[in-house]
């Protein structure tokens, strides 16, 4: 599986319960981390000073995890846009580690008014580079031709695609045993992340809520597409 997101933190956020089940499972994990994470401080620091803090948490994150790999684009924090630069590092990752499942955060979900939440736009704007990708771009011999000619990276079908959204999901994941792991992932990312914040509670709070609509004690919840 290929996470494909915005910042540092955004699939344990997101995924963290059921990335780490998975790994048990069996499954290979890669990351795509599209920015920098280089504003996302709240102290005094410099872009450089926090884009190396967050990297380096990224990693620590992940490993908690168990995640094989994790890729850094470096596009700067808060100006990601879906152009073809982004897309084709998305084609890239996709054509180099030739995941079955693609996930990442839905560009159609603005907001969702019930928690309160405004999707962030280099969510978006990643969520729309990671499908585009996806379908039909990596797939397509004639798009970005250059990664086959010079980088040796043949097309690839993915299968699957698993999108975090707040306001829909057809696919739920029992966290129940991986919620700990979940945790201390997140608060690796310990320039983003206090474990008696409000996020904190929140990210509970949802587990809570998508556990009840599955009969788990802990879920996460994704739209899940099967490609045709
Ligand atoms: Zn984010």
């Amino acid at each position: 599986m290929l996470g494909i997101v915005a910042h540092p933190d955004d699939l344990e956020f997101c995924a963290g319960g059921s990335i780490a089940k998975w790994i048990d499972e069996g499954a290979t994990v890669y990351y795509l981390i599209l920015t920098n994470g280089n504003r996302g401080g709240h102290e005094q620091a410099t872009p450089e000073e926090i884009k190396a803090t967050r990297q380096a948490e990224q990693r620590e994150a992940a490993r908690i995890l168990g995640v094989s790999d994790v890729f850094f684009a470096d596009y700067d924090d808060c100006c990601l846009e879906t152009n073809e630069a982004v897309k084709k590092d998305a084609v890239r990752a996709i054509r180099h580690l030739r995941p079955d499942t693609v996930l990442t955060i839905d560009p159609t979900m603005m907001y969702c008014a019930e928690q309160g939440y405004i999707n962030h736009p280099d969510h978006r704007a990643a969520g729309q580079a990671a499908l585009d990708a996806v379908f039909p771009l990596a797939r397509d011999r004639l798009s970005f031709p250059e990664l086959i000619a010079n980088e040796k990276l043949l097309p690839h079908e993915v299968t699957t695609l698993l999108l975090f959204n707040l306001n829909s999901a057809n696919f739920n994941v029992d966290i129940t045993e991986s919620m700990a792991r979940k945790l201390a992932s997140l608060e690796a990312h310990k320039s983003q992340f206090t474990p008696d914040s409000t996020m904190a509670r929140k990210i509970q709070r949802l587990a809570k809520e998508n556990g009840t609509k599955c009969g788990a004690r802990l879920a996460e919840s994704f739209v899940r597409i099967t490609v045709a």
